[in-house]
C-alpha cells in the first residue's frame, strides 16, 4: 500500500520555519528538511496532529498553542541547588542547560536562572513554555520506514540524532 498522506507510521520530511513573536527561531534554509516519523512523537503534539493527512508539496501554517507545545511556563518549576553541589572548577552562566537526575531517576534538562557563591538557582521549563509556536510547514517527501526506524520509533536518516 503506497501512502500519499501525512498518517501514523510514515516519514515525512517537511521544511520548516518556526517564528515566536516575531522572530524566526529555527528553520530547516540551513540544515535542510526536517524528518519525522508521524505518530511517534518526534515533534511537538500540537504540530504534528495538525500534519496529519497533508500531500507531497502542501504547504500550511500552523499555530501551537503552550499546552499543546512545550508547556505553560511554571512559576513553581525553580529549584535551589547549594553552589557546593556543582564541581568547583565550573563555570556557570545564566542559560546554561544542565541535565540533573531526580530521586525517581528521571532525567530532566534544566536551565541556570541565577547563582551566586552560595546557592544557584535552576529553572525547569523549557526555553519554549509559554510560547506561542508559529510553524509554517511544506511537506517534501513521505517514505515507509524501515524495520529498524518502526522499532526504534524514530527516523535513522539525514537527523543526526540516532542514540
Ligand atoms: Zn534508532
Amino acid at each position: 500500500m503506497s501512502k500519499d498522506t501525512v498518517q501514523d507510521g510514515v516519514v515525512v520530511s517537511m521544511d520548516y520555519k518556526l517564528t515566536v513573536d516575531g522572530e524566526v527561531l529555527d528553520s530547516s534554509d540551513e540544515a535542510g528538511p526536517l524528518q519525522f516519523l508521524a505518530g511517534y512523537g518526534n515533534i511537538i503534539p500540537g504540530l504534528e496532529q495538525e500534519m496529519m493527512g497533508m500531500k507531497i508539496g502542501e504547504s500550511k501554517d500552523v499555530v501551537v498553542q503552550p499546552e499543546d507545545g512545550y508547556g505553560e511556563f511554571d512559576e513553581e518549576a525553580f529549584m535551589d541547588v547549594p553552589r557546593s553541589e556543582f564541581p568547583a572548577d565550573m563555570q556557570l552562566e545564566e542559560g546554561l542547560e544542565l541535565h540533573v537526575t531526580d530521586e525517581d531517576g528521571n532525567h530532566q534538562a534544566a536551565y541556570v536562572s541565577s547563582f551566586d557563591d552560595k546557592s544557584v538557582s535552576l529553572d525547569f521549563n523549557h526555553p519554549l513554555a509559554g510560547a506561542v509556536l508559529n510553524f509554517s510547514v511544506k511537506v517534501v517527501g513521505l517514505r515507509e520506514p524501515t524495520e529498524e526506524e518502526l522499532d526504534h520509533g524514530h527516523v535513522h536518516e539525514g537527523g543526526g540524532h540516532h542514540h
